[in-house]
């Protein structure tokens, strides 16, 4: 007889210690493969249970492969791989290493963790993404809530690879703000531009790929066309953009398949371009039918001076591809973003999609759509505004009281960043960084912007996560740093 007890005041339900027990004598050999458990009406009589519950615990046994039975048979202990209890010396038997294609992040860490230089709080310079202390949770809790108790269960199916609709048709209406005019058909939601770029890279894919990117650029897209194989056409961003002449040369001589673009508050630089430069650089492009990327990352956060509409506003002849996203005002963790591009891109964008991911998730563009149509957002962006607005003057005052003036630095007109670029290579980026980061401060490294190697240090300054206070105390630390290189 095989000797189980039972606990029935346990809060543990009977069936589930039953099966406990048998597996615990299984994998401790007590009982041997071909080994007969007992009938189930003879152990519920033994243990004083119902039958089903011993009938219950044996069918959980079988499909946890330590049984087989057949039907009116006795249950038999099953002949089972071994378990990996000692898994030896650590290592696996294929060697990961150029299996296939390989992304240029391999082997570097995946999470930020700087090396702690410096005994204090450090200023973090680097985050690109909203302040926590100024997430709206309390008011997003409630539009999720709603959305679930409205339309329950539908939001968790797998939804249309184009997207919820209602916010589909919210974002058509929204972006005639900003002057474009698309249809429904010509938006798809995404899991964020980041999957809207690599969609597109997707489509695009082909041997001998040439992409013409500004340079500096977007680390993250550097990355994806590195990991695509595509070839960089590198144009040199000046203040005011990049030179159109030498664009309209590259169109020529190059001939890339497209060309992508930050007209606001360009990441890394800040920095975003006038109405006109907009509008020759949308000819140049319709001219020599080069598809244009406008990346549209923080579209809304203009708040010195009146808004320049995107380029996507005047594309009448369907060139441009324009990216949003919900990240850089709202959460970014919810990986909601979108297109916006002609009918025809749209479908073979989503065709790919749909092999890619099948579709987005629902639930939070459903709970976005509630928190925009309940007049949440424009509240959230204007607060947003006043906030960013306060701590942007607060970093171009410090600039001028603590950085020296040999330094160029950009002078955004919104979002969160600046950038910083030494006049010469008297110091290395990477001492330059390490210099920094004693002193208390952790920046980006601008070469990570680049996809050819620089001499001339350069850094990019994110005042996202960081109060006026904390803005203007890790300006004066890399001004003492600086002037330390460079002299005041
Ligand atoms: N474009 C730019 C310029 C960005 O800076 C980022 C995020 N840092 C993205 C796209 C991607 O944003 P997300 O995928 O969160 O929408």
């Amino acid at each position: 007889m095989i000797l189980i007890k039972i606990d029935k005041q346990s809060t543990v339900p009977v069936f589930r210690q039953i099966i406990h027990q048998l597996a615990f004598l299984i994998d401790g050999g007590v009982l041997k493969v071909g080994d007969r458990l007992p009938a189930s009406r003879m152990l519920a009589a033994q243990l004083g249970v119902n039958r089903a519950t011993v009938y219950r615990a044996y069918e959980e046994l079988w499909a946890a492969g330590y049984t087989e039975s057949r039907p009116g048979s006795y249950s038999v202990v099953r002949a089972r791989m071994t378990m990996n209890v000692d898994p030896g010396p650590p290592g696996s038997l294929i060697d990961w290493a150029g299996i296939g294609r390989e992304s240029r992040l391999v082997g570097q860490s995946l999470t930020f963790a700087g090396r702690k230089l410096f005994q204090g709080e450090i200023i973090n310079f680097r985050p690109l993404s909203p302040d926590s202390r100024l997430m709206p949770v309390d008011d997003f809790r409630k539009c999720m809530h709603d959305v679930l108790v409205k339309e329950g269960a539908s939001l968790l199916q797998y939804g249309d690879t184009f997207g919820y609709r209602p916010l589909r048709e919210f974002l058509v209406r929204h972006l005639q703000k900003h002057g474009i005019q698309v249809s429904v058909d010509e938006i798809m939601l995404t899991n964020g531009s980041q999957q809207s770029l690599d969609l597109i890279l997707r489509f695009f894919d082909k041997p001998g790929l040439k992409v013409a990117v500004e340079q500096p650029s977007y680390s993250q897209f550097i990355n994806l066309l590195d990991f695509y194989q595509a070839q960089v056409v590198g144009l040199p961003m000046g203040e005011n953009g990049a030179d159109l002449a030498e664009v309209d040369r590259i169109f020529v001589r190059e001939k890339p398949a497209f060309f992508y673009t930050m007209p606001n508050f360009h990441n890394p630089l800040g920095i975003s371009t006038s109405q006109e430069y907009r509008e020759r650089l949308l000819k140049l492009c319709e001219t020599h039918r080069v598809v244009l990327i406008e990346d549209g990352f923080e579209e809304e956060m203009k708040f010195f001076g009146k808004a320049i509409l995107p380029i996507k506003s005047m594309d009448s002849k369907q060139v441009v591809i324009y990216l949003g996203t919900f990240s850089k005002v709202l959460f970014p963790g919810l990986r909601v973003g979108w297109i916006a591009a002609d009918k025809a891109c749209i479908s073979h964008l989503a065709a790919i999609r749909q092999i890619v991911d099948h579709s987005g998730n629902q639930l939070s563009q459903a709970a976005i759509y509630k928190y925009c149509i309940s007049g949440y957002y424009d509240l959230h962006l204007k607060r947003l505004h006043r906030e960013y607005r306060k701590r942007m003057q607060a970093a171009l005052k410090a600039v001028r009281e603590f950085i020296p003036e040999i330094i160029r630095c950009t002078k955004p007109s919104g979002g969160y960043l600046l950038w910083m670029k030494m006049p010469d290579d008297r110091i290395e980026e990477s001492v330059l960084l390490e210099k920094l980061s004693g002193a208390g401060v952790s920046v980006s490294p601008g070469q990570l912007f680049f996809s050819e190697k620089q001499t001339i240090p350069a850094f990019r300054l994110s005042i996202a996560h960081l109060d006026e206070t904390e803005i203007r105390l890790g300006m004066e630390r890399i001004g003492r740093v600086l002037s330390e290189v460079y002299g005041r």
